[in-house]
């Protein structure tokens, strides 16, 4: 019987997983540049934190979610919720009053695969809570922008605001009327959401569904003084940092939480799915989820799945990392000290391959080359009698093959001449 990994998820292989490491390892240091840190949260929540946070009429929870249904628990779809939860249960905000975190993982969406999409995707997500400062949202779209320009991945920021408590209601109702005049010509999944939840209706892929939606009232048009002016320091603010926008009145986002700011970093080069990154403002969800009254909120995650495949578009891109040294020890005294010089170098720093099924010298040299060693040391009995080994230098054929002592100091003194990392 052939076992296969499920439709949607995905091994990340070595020869990539390089290339996941020096993309979390970048993403933690601009982080730290914006003063984030991080917090881990369990994969698995019950079902009920999703279902409250997110919705019950959204695409996630009505379709997407991994639930355990015995056990009404259920696989995260995103992170924030369990981020909240955290937040609250730890009584964070008690400590600090503004709370600035990140985490980093995988999340669960039964979708269709495709792509750029997949049922087990990574996000680096990030939330800060306990400020309702315009100029937050508006750093958060600065840490995006910097991400993609450091990365070199070229990418258009959209905006939206969609209001709070105070004036979305009256938005959904001029929208409702808008809806139900058009509603013979929409999808079914927007007919039947058009009474639960009509702003869904504006981010629908249905081509007939956009072309009908086109002249909808804009949500823009509707936001009460507070949420005007909010938007209106957050449009000044990216301004003045010089990142471009556009606005787009159809953004809604597929999750119940959201209002005030929206915002999703698109790029052109993925083919359907365009989103690198998205999140915005909730400010109601805290306090939704059981913790302190008006504690504001916003966050954004960027999907690293999609970043990957962008990087690996870019040719400059080589994934092989190889080790220091490989040591081919000839014979059963070779082979001894080569084992024994493993131990040392490995101790002092540096990365050892070597060989244990007494491989032929030439066999020994290919392998060398395919862990992609720098140097190689050759150890056979001639040279162990004279008290060294054989260094050459695999990234560069033409150098002469020298004599090295083995000795500790003189694989140290090699340091300089090794690529840095
Ligand atoms: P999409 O419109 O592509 O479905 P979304 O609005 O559902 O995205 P969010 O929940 O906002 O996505 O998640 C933030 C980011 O995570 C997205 O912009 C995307 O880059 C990534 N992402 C979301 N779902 C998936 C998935 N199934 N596979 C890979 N990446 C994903
Ligand atoms: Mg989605």
């Amino acid at each position: 019987m052939k076992l296969n990994a499920l439709k949607g998820f995905k091994d990340i292989l070595p020869g990539e997983v390089e290339l996941w490491q020096e993309l979390e390892e970048f993403s933690r240091s601009l982080f730290a540049q914006y003063n984030f840190t991080e917090i881990r949260v369990p994969l698995l929540e019950e079902t009920a934190l999703f279902s409250r946070a997110i919705g019950d009429v959204t695409d996630i929870v009505e379709k997407e979610m991994y639930t355990f249904a015995d056990k009404q628990q259920t696989l995260r779809p995103e992170g924030t919720a369990s981020i909240i939860r955290a937040v609250i249960e730890n009584g964070l905000l008690v400590k600090k009053p503004v709370q600035r975190l990140f985490t980093i993982g995988p999340m669960f969406r039964h979708e269709r695969p495709q792509k750029g999409r997949l049922r087990q995707f990574h996000q680096l997500d990030m939330e800060v809570l306990g400020s309702k400062s315009p100029l937050i949202d508006v750093e958060l779209m600065s840490l995006a922008a910097l991400f993609f320009k450091a990365l070199d991945i070229d990418v258009s920021l959209e905006i939206n605001s969609l209001g709070c408590k105070k004036c979305r209601p009256a938005y959904r109702e001029e929208l409702l009327d808008f809806i139900s005049s058009h509603k013979e010509h929409l999808c079914g999944d927007c007919q039947r959401r058009s009474t639960t939840n009509p702003l869904r209706t504006l981010d629908c892929k249905t081509p007939s569904c956009r072309k009908q939606i086109a002249d909808a009232p804009s949500v823009q048009d509707w936001l009460c003084e507070e949420c005007s002016s909010h938007f209106i320091t957050v449009q000044e603010g990216l301004r003045q940092l010089g990142i471009n926008f556009t606005l787009n009145k159809f953004m809604v986002r597929g999750l119940d939480y959201y209002n005030r700011t929206t915002f999703e970093f698109l790029t052109d080069d993925l083919g359907a799915q365009a989103a690198v990154a998205a999140g915005g403002r909730y400010d109601g969800l805290v306090e939704l989820l059981g913790g302190a009254k008006n504690t504001p909120g916003i966050g954004f995650a960027i999907g690293m799945e999609r970043i990957i495949l962008l990087l690996l578009q870019k040719d400059e891109y080589t994934l092989t990392r190889g080790v220091d040294f490989f040591l081919a020890g000839l014979g059963k005294a070779g082979n001894a000290k080569a084992f024994e010089l493993a131990w040392q170098l490995r101790q002092e720093g540096f990365s050892v391959a070597l060989d244990y099924e007494g491989r032929s010298l030439k066999a020994q040299m290919k392998l060398a080359d395919r862990e992609n060693a720098y140097f190689s040391v050759i150890i056979g009995e001639d040279e162990l009698a004279g008290g060294y080994g054989l260094l050459r230098n695999m990234k560069n054929k033409d150098a002469e093959q020298r004599k090295i002592p083995l000795t500790l100091e003189s694989f140290l003194d090699l340091t300089e001449e090794l690529p840095g990392e």
